[in-house]
């Protein structure tokens, strides 16, 4: 899997140069991993209507975000900030991102998305 190797080497030397906060390496590898492996979240518009208004809700099971009118009940209120952020971690843009690591409800997000697929629970994301 070239692109999977790649893409580790790219996050191990980001981690070891230190050219951005561990935490958003770490999230945008584990997202772009799984999105290489098939399973990108959809966060530009609506899983069920395709509208890219209010777009306020993350389902996991669903894939993505939804509309108010659309959430289900498992459906995590997502902040438009918070959006932003998992956009720039999956497209690996670190200007957006800035200096700061991701919002703790983003990383949980991460995190939470990752084990969702994976079907097990992965302890490495919390050392
Ligand atoms: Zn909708």
């Amino acid at each position: 899997a070239p692109e999977q190797y790649r893409l580790l080497i790219g996050a191990l030397h980001a981690l070891s140069k230190q050219v951005h906060p561990a935490q958003s390496i770490s999230d945008s590898y584990v997202l772009r991993a799984l999105a290489l492996a098939g399973w990108t979240p959809r966060l530009q518009s609506c899983v069920v209507c395709g509208t890219r208004e209010r777009l306020e809700h993350l389902s996991i099971p669903a894939g993505g975000v939804m509309c108010s009118a659309d959430r289900t009940p498992e459906a995590r209120p997502l902040a438009d900030a918070e959006r932003v952020q998992l956009c720039a971690l999956l497209a690996g843009d670190w200007t957006m991102l800035g200096d700061r690591p991701p919002e703790a409800r983003v990383t949980r997000l991460v995190g939470d998305w990752a084990e969702y697929y994976l079907e097990r629970p992965l302890r490495s994301m919390r050392v």
